[in-house]
């Protein structure tokens, strides 16, 4: 049995006893921690921890961690880390004055990734993911949800699949895959929509479900995406396959995406740049988990997302980075730590 004491530690931060619960409202601003603190991790798991005056004998491996902190690692729950290209031209773009939605009228947007990621290989989308992956994983990140999406076509969309399966297989990190073939609609069915909509349900779901290549289900629900009758649609074929959904709403507009992921029991809704007091109400005291995801916001001078009205409401706020082919992860990280403070 392979053990691991940590010693000395100047502050063990964020030590709760009972619950597995997400943590609500004003409860946030609570973070237990002990002062001048152990550690013991078993086979990698916390076997034990205390004040130094009850620690036990050195097993195998100590670490001394004087003047340290030592913390949980960060839990990232909504990346599109995967993807062939950053976007730079687009900033040109932005900084003339045009919007997301004009950039993405103009071909560039969601569009062009999907064009470019067709190009490349499994191979090359692993290794540039890789490197991505062991970059947050210096800058603290412990786990990290992984998002199809620039696919867009069965075989794309299955690639890109089947990439995260691989990174989650193979790299340190824990990792979580996302199905989401509804990011936006595919050029080529921009006036036969339920043509693309049939393919994700009946083309891309069932070999997702039979190659385990899913933990998680979403969409896009925004105006010029999808519908909230469209997203409740998919999710519903998602969960008949197993994934749990999780959705992209309110960004620009509120068109009912909140009211679709409560109804369909989503374990979050992300963006939230556009709440109203209805949608507000309608999270309140349930167990859908409200997600900001403020660098995206940074990046395209878009509000922010009410996150101390959501706290205020007694709802669990998770913030998560984006990380996605216009951002480096390393300006997410600092911005949202920055925010956060
Ligand atoms: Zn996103």
């Amino acid at each position: 049995m392979s053990a691991l004491l940590i010693k000395n530690i100047k502050q063990l931060v964020q030590v709760r006893e009972e619950t597995n619960e997400p943590v609500r409202g004003t409860k946030m601003a609570e973070l237990p921690s002990i002062d001048n603190a152990w550690i013991l991790v078993k086979n990698g798991l916390i076997e034990d921890y205390g004040s130094m005056d009850t620690s036990p004998d050195d097993p195998n491996a100590v670490i001394d961690a004087t003047g340290k902190l030592v913390l949980p690692a960060w839990c990232d729950s909504h990346t599109h880390l995967v993807f062939a290209d950053t976007r730079e031209e687009e900033f040109v773009g932005r900084i003339k004055g045009l919007t997301y939605e004009q950039i993405a009228a103009a071909g560039g947007g969601i569009l062009n990734s999907a064009k470019k990621l067709a190009d490349k290989s499994e191979e090359e989308l692993i290794a540039s993911a890789n490197e991505r992956l062991n970059e947050i994983m210096h800058l603290g990140t412990g786990a990290v949800e992984i998002k199809s999406g620039y696919g867009l076509s069965v075989d794309a969309e299955l690639k890109m699949l089947r990439v995260i399966k691989h990174l989650k297989e193979n790299h340190p990190l824990t990792i979580k895959a996302t199905f989401l073939g509804a990011h936006a609609i595919p050029t080529e069915y921009k006036q036969n929509r339920e043509e693309y909509i049939r393919q994700i349900i009946e083309e891309m779901l069932p070999v997702i479900a039979k190659e385990g290549l899913a933990d998680y289900i979403d969409v896009f629900c925004e105006t010029n995406y999808y519908t909230p009758e469209e997203t409740s649609r998919i999710l519903e074929a998602g969960k008949k396959h197993g994934l749990k959904p999780k959705i992209h709403v309110n960004q620009f507009t509120s068109i009912g995406g909140i009211q679709v992921g409560v109804e369909n029991a989503a374990i979050s809704v992300d963006h939230l740049e556009v709440m109203t007091d209805k949608d507000k109400k309608d999270l309140a005291a349930r167990n859908v988990i409200p997600t900001v995801l403020p660098s995206c916001s940074f990046f395209l001078g878009i509000p922010y997302a009410p996150a101390r009205e959501l706290i205020a409401a007694d709802l669990p706020l998770c913030l998560a980075t984006d990380y996605n082919l216009e951002a480096p992860q390393a300006e997410i990280s600092r911005l949202c730590f920055h925010w956060l403070a």
